[in-house]
């Protein structure tokens, strides 16, 4: 009788594996404790004016039903202009490219669709939190390669290690959120060789692709020889653009492997919003000149909140590319990176990402907070004045 009544409020197994995403969570710890919010990374100023105001133009216009469930063929058009533009690369919109909402979304419908249970997935440690998540959800198993410091290079003897018989994907976040570093085209090379001896598929998240500092380039991994029909590359607008509640994203993989991924996404969400597709088609025809905008604009922030740190006292390793700095903790005597992240919510008033949260062993990402610096002058000034009775306490 009482397991009767105890059976329906208990969750499916495959839930219980992981937790909520730790990154939202300081966002509404931040929200509680009304600390300035450098955790989740998501830009605090406007998005570019054209954008909005194409996507308010396409709601007048009753741009308001269902696009085509893989993407509005415009949209899709424009996606394949940029990557010819970009990278001289050609792609089908009809076979290749599918939109779907933001690339968390893009990510888990991939594996879903390429990646059986019992599957292994090589991830790079440490790795953006989605991905733990998105391989229960797709029953795959994960084999980690540990990124070291302070150039978050891997051990080419290890990445080979962890590819086995049973090796589907691998997952390449180029650059990479948290540590910030831009993969090498020998890496990359390194990476595409193993995934073509044991005929894995590699799973690129590009997000970030044009927030590159020092005049670093960025290689999508389907321009490496042999690697265009076993890639399957993640990317959206939410960081070119700034509009991370907009998610509308693609997945770009070959018409062999297209199918599956539109079929999970089909079934899971049908599309994305169809007026932002709309204003999509424009952002995506913007000039050069707003790419090497946002990375100065980036570029600057990266500055001021190192010299921010640094006077602080916190010690930041400098990252390569994307909008975050991982600093290292263990010298401040405040704790462990939860501790630390707790005391900046609650005491001093800002808050991080702690490292625990990029790391399979807790232990292992201890020493480590994340801040982001995609914020105004304003925020970032606010966090410093803050921060700055740390180095006083
Ligand atoms: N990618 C961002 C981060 O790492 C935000 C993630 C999210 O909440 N979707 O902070």
């Amino acid at each position: 009788m009482l397991e009767e009544l105890v059976m329906p409020l208990r969750p499916a197994a495959r839930v219980a594996p992981f937790t909520e995403s730790v990154i939202r969570e300081m966002t509404r710890l931040a929200l509680r404790h009304d600390a300035v919010n450098l955790a989740q990374g998501f830009p605090d100023f406007p998005a570019p004016d054209a954008i909005k105001e194409a996507a308010c133009r396409a709601i007048r216009e009753d741009v308001n039903q269902y696009a085509v469930t893989w993407g509005t063929p415009a949209l899709r058009q424009a996606i394949a202009a940029k990557y010819r533009r970009h990278y001289d690369i050609d792609l089908d919109p009809d076979t290749e490219i599918t939109v779907v909402c933001g690339s968390t979304e893009g990510m888990i419908a991939s594996l879903l669709g390429v990646a059986d249970p019992g599957a292994e997935i090589v991830i790079f440690e440490p790795w953006y939190e989605n991905y733990g998540p998105d391989a229960h959800l797709s029953g795959a198993t994960r084999r980690f390669v540990r990124l070291h410091p302070p150039e978050w290079r891997f051990d080419p003897e290890e990445l080979r290690r962890a590819f086995t018989p049973k090796t589907r994907a691998i997952i390449v976040n180029s650059p990479h959120n948290p540590t910030g570093k831009v993969f090498s085209q020998e890496e990359l090379g390194q990476i595409a060789a193993l995934c073509q001896e044991h005929d894995a598929v590699c799973l690129t998240d590009e997000i970030y692709e044009h927030i590159l500092y020092d005049g670093r380039q960025h290689h999508p991994m389907l321009t490496i020889p042999g690697m265009r029909e076993r890639t399957i590359l993640v990317n959206s607008m939410s960081k070119t653009y700034s509009v991370t509640g907009w998610r509308v994203g693609w997945v770009i993989a070959p018409p062999e492997l297209t199918p599956a991924i539109r079929k999970v996404h089909d079934f899971l969400t049908v599309g994305a919003a169809a007026p932002l597709q709309q204003a999509g088609v424009l952002a995506l025809s913007l000039p050069d000149s707003y790419y090497s905008e946002l990375a100065h604009h980036y570029s600057e922030r990266r500055e001021y909140l190192l010299t921010v740190l640094d006077e602080c006292r916190i010690p930041a390793l400098r990252p390569a590319g994307a909008y975050y700095i991982l600093c290292d903790i263990s010298g401040l005597g405040l704790g462990t990176d939860l501790e630390v992240c707790r005391h900046l919510i609650e005491s001093i008033g800002v808050a991080a990402v702690p490292g625990s949260s990029f790391f399979v062993h807790p232990e292992d990402g201890a020493r480590f907070i994340r801040f982001c610096f995609c914020k105004r002058y304003e925020t970032l000034k606010a966090a410093g004045a803050r921060l700055s009775r740390l180095a006083l306490s």
